[in-house]
C-alpha cells in the first residue's frame, strides 16, 4: 500500500529524470530517425547522463527548471532526454533506441525512490500508436507500482487513459505560444515534493473532450482557452496534485487524438469533482473557437492595404508550414503570393532549403544566383520556386533566441542566407524552425520591427515574440504539411463520434480510406 511504502517524507531523494519529446504529425511523409534525435538543430541534440546537466540548465525545457530547483534539495540522477520537434512518424529505430536507452540506464541505476519525465504527448511511432504510454508502461515495470512517476507535457498532447494511469501526477504546459516550459517544470518540481511527503495520490480521472480543436484556434492569449487554463490553475490545490487541460494535437492520427482532462488527487472522489467541473466548462465554450483563415493572395493583398498606412508590420501567418506541427518548413505559396501581388518591404521566414542556403554561400553577398527554392518536401499543390535571387547576408546559423519563447536557447540552423527578389526577402536556413523568435531575422540583418509585411511559418508560437511589434495579424492558408482543418485530414484511427472540428462533423470510421 502506498502509505506504508519507505520513501514517504523522505527529504532528500534519488530522482530519476530524463526525457522523450515528439509531437507526430501522421500526414506528412516519411519518418523521423534516429539521427534527426541525435543533431543540434533549433534544440539540444540528444544527451545520455551528466551531459544533461551540460546541455538543459536555461534551455527553457520543463527539464531546465526542475534541474534548477531540485538540484540542491536532492540527487538527480540522469538517463536520456532528447527532443525531435514535431514531424513525421517516429521510426521503430528511433523509438526502440530511445525508449530502450532511458530504461536501461534507468536499470543501471537503480535503485530511485522517484522519475521525473518530461514527455510531449503527442509521439506516434511505426510500432506504437502511443508512444508515452508505451515508454511509461516500460518505466513502470521497471521501478515497480510504488515508486512515484511524475510527468510533464506540452500543450498539444493527445493524452491516453494509459499515460493517466501509469502516472502519479501530469502537469501541461499552460501556454501557447509556449513561454512557461520552465513554469511547468516548477510546477512538477512542486508535485513530487509533495507526493515525496504525502505519498502516491490514489485517485486518477480521465476526461477526453468530444470535438478536436484545429491549432489556430487554441492560443492561450485569446479566449476561450485562456479562461480553461486559468480554471485548471485554480483547481489545484488541497486534495488535488495536478489538473490538466491539454489541448491535443489534431495531426496525429490516433484514437485518443483530442482535447483532454487529466487529475491526480489523494481521494478519487476529488479527482472526479475537478476533473468533471473543468470538462463541464470546455464543452459549455465549444461554441467559442474560431479564426478567420485567408487564401494565400487575398491574405498579401490585406496585409499591403495595411501596411500602406500602418507603422508597424502587418503579420501573416503561413500556418499550414509550420515546423512545430510537423511542416515542412520549405513551401512557396506565400512567397509566390508575395511576389504575385508585388508586395514591397516584406520578409518572408524561415525557408528551410540547404541547397539553396549553400550556392548563396559559395556565390557571396552582392551575387545574384538562379535557383529553385524551397518546394522540396513532397507537399502536394507545392513546387520549388525557380527565380534569380540577390545574396543579401550571409551567416552561419549560429545564435542565441532572445524571445519569451525560445529566451536562451542555443540555435544552430546550418548556413543562412537572406534572398531577395524584388521587394521581397527570404531567410533561409539549413534546418526547420518555427519563426518564433526575431533573433531568426537579426541574424541575417532584418529588424523585424522595421519591416512593412513579415510572413511567418508559425501557427501561434510567432505569437509570444511578434504580436507585440505587429499592426495585425492574419493567418493565410497555402499548401503545406499542417493542415489546418482537420476535415481534411485522412483519420484511419480516429474514436468513432468525435466532432472533427468544435461544433463540426463527426468523424464516421466507415468513412477512413483502407
Ligand atoms: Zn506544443
Amino acid at each position: 500500500m502506498a502509505g506504508d511504502i519507505a520513501w514517504k517524507g523522505i527529504s532528500m531523494a534519488r530522482i530519476a529524470i530524463g526525457g522523450f519529446h515528439h509531437e507526430t504529425n501522421c500526414f506528412v511523409p516519411g519518418v523521423t530517425d534516429y539521427a534527426y534525435f541525435a543533431q543540434h538543430r533549433d534544440r539540444p541534440p540528444l544527451c545520455r547522463d551528466e551531459e544533461i546537466f551540460e546541455w538543459m540548465p536555461g534551455a527553457n525545457f520543463a527539464l531546465s527548471r526542475f534541474l534548477e530547483l531540485m538540484a540542491d534539495k536532492h540527487e538527480l540522477v540522469p538517463t536520456v532526454w532528447t527532443s525531435g520537434g514535431a514531424g513525421a512518424i517516429v521510426s521503430r529505430d528511433a523509438f526502440e533506441r530511445i525508449t530502450g536507452e532511458l530504461v536501461g540506464t534507468l536499470s543501471r541505476k537503480m535503485p530511485v525512490d522517484a522519475v521525473y519525465l518530461d514527455l510531449h504527448g503527442a509521439c506516434v511511432s511505426e510500432d506504437f500508436e502511443d508512444g508515452e504510454s508505451e515508454l511509461l508502461r516500460r518505466v513502470r515495470a521497471s521501478v515497480g507500482p510504488d515508486i512515484p512517476i511524475v510527468v510533464s507535457h506540452d500543450y498539444h498532447a493527445n493524452v491516453t487513459p494509459e499515460t493517466a494511469q501509469l502516472c502519479d501526477a501530469l502537469y501541461g504546459y499552460l501556454t501557447y505560444p509556449h513561454i512557461d516550459r520552465p513554469g511547468t517544470g516548477e510546477r512538477a518540481a512542486k508535485g513530487m515534493e509533495i507526493i515525496l511527503q504525502r505519498g502516491l495520490p490514489t485517485g486518477k480521472a480521465f476526461r477526453k473532450l468530444p470535438f478536436l480543436i484545429p491549432l489556430t484556434y487554441q492560443c492561450t492569449m485569446v479566449e476561450p482557452s485562456k479562461s480553461i487554463v486559468d480554471a485548471s490553475v485554480a483547481g489545484v490545490g488541497g486534495e488535488v496534485v495536478s489538473l490538466a487541460y491539454l489541448a491535443g494535437f489534431p495531426p496525429s492520427d490516433q484514437y485518443w487524438c483530442g482535447p483532454t482532462v487529466v487529475c491526480h488527487a489523494y481521494t478519487q472522489e476529488a479527482a472526479d469533482q475537478a476533473a468533471d467541473a473543468l470538462e463541464q466548462k470546455i464543452k459549455a465554450l465549444e461554441p467559442d473557437f474560431a479564426v478567420p483563415e485567408l487564401d494565400p493572395d487575398a491574405a498579401v493583398r490585406q496585409a499591403m492595404q495595411i501596411a500602406a498606412t500602418a507603422s508597424k508590420p502587418v503579420v501573416i501567418a503561413d500556418t499550414q508550414d509550420n515546423p512545430g506541427a510537423g511542416g515542412t518548413c520549405d513551401t512557396t505559396g506565400m512567397l509566390a503570393a508575395l511576389v504575385r501581388n508585388d508586395a514591397q518591404g516584406a520578409v518572408l521566414g524561415i525557408m528551410r532549403d540547404a541547397e539553396a542556403a549553400k550556392a548563396a554561400h559559395a556565390a557571396g553577398e552582392g551575387a545574384e544566383i538562379t535557383i529553385a527554392l524551397g518546394g522540396k518536401g513532397g507537399i502536394p499543390s507545392d513546387a520549388p520556386y525557380e527565380a534569380r535571387f540577390e545574396v543579401v547576408k550571409l551567416g552561419d546559423g549560429r545564435f542565441t533566441c532572445t524571445g519569451p519563447n525560445l529566451g536562451g536557447r542555443r540555435m544552430d540552423l546550418g548556413p543562412m542566407a537572406l534572398l531577395r527578389i524584388g521587394g521581397v526577402s527570404v531567410v533561409t536556413a539549413s534546418s526547420r524552425a518555427q519563426a518564433s523568435d526575431q533573433e531568426m531575422f537579426r541574424h541575417l540583418g532584418v529588424e523585424p520591427a522595421e519591416q512593412k509585411i513579415l510572413v511567418l511559418k508559425s501557427t501561434v508560437h510567432f505569437r509570444a515574440h511578434f504580436q507585440p511589434i505587429a499592426e495585425t495579424v492574419l493567418v493565410a492558408l497555402a499548401p503545406g504539411g499542417h493542415i489546418s482543418d482537420p476535415r481534411q485530414y485522412p483519420y484511419r484511427k480516429l474514436r468513432p463520434g468525435v466532432r472533427l472540428t468544435p461544433l463540426g462533423p463527426a468523424w464516421n470510421p466507415s468513412a477512413a480510406k483502407p
